[in-house]
């Protein structure tokens, strides 16, 4: 079974992300969406409200499964063995990022870290620009699937 962990904040699910998952699960058997909880950070969405966002934008898709995970990635990964880790990447500042990040992993498991280029036209899509504009009264339904709503 070959199962691929997207890890992220997902503080909220965009367009970015769902373009990365769509295309990430024709690639892997199981995609498990893991949203990393970290006690120091502040977070504009509830978990509870990140998690319901993803679980109902990929309700059809039964190779996508949504979770939580606390500590290092590679950590979780061989907890549910999982082999891959999916990333996207937008532009050069994710890739010497990331690239750090996917050396370190190696260093410390054999999990390949697998990247998928944005789409044409999400590039500039990111959580922070999406919270940005929410906190600024913005129309932000253009930049998130429609699961993605602010109470
Ligand atoms: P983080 O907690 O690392 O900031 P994010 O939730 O922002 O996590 O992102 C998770 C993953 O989604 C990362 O691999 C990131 O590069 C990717 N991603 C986010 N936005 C886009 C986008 N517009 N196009 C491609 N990949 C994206």
């Amino acid at each position: 079974m070959r199962r691929a962990l997207f890890p992220g904040s997902f503080d909220p699910l965009t367009l970015g992300h769902y373009d990365i998952i769509k295309r990430g699960v024709t690639l892997f058997d199981e995609l498990v969406i893991a949203i990393g909880v970290n006690a120091e950070k502040q977070y504009m969405f509830s978990l509870e409200d990140r998690i319901d966002f993803i679980k109902e934008a990929f309700k059809d898709e039964p190779k996508i499964k949504v979770t939580t995970y606390k500590g290092m990635t590679v950590d979780f990964c061989k907890k549910i063995d999982a082999n891959f880790i999916l990333r996207g990447l937008r532009n050069p500042a994710d890739f010497e990022f990331e690239k750090a990040i996917a050396h370190t992993n190696r260093r410390l498991s054999e999990i390949e870290t697998v990247f998928l280029l944005t789409s044409s036209g999400k590039s500039y899509i990111s959580s922070s620009i999406v919270r940005d504009v929410i906190r600024n009264g913005g129309d932000y339904t253009g930049l998130v699937p429609d699961t993605v709503s602010v109470k």
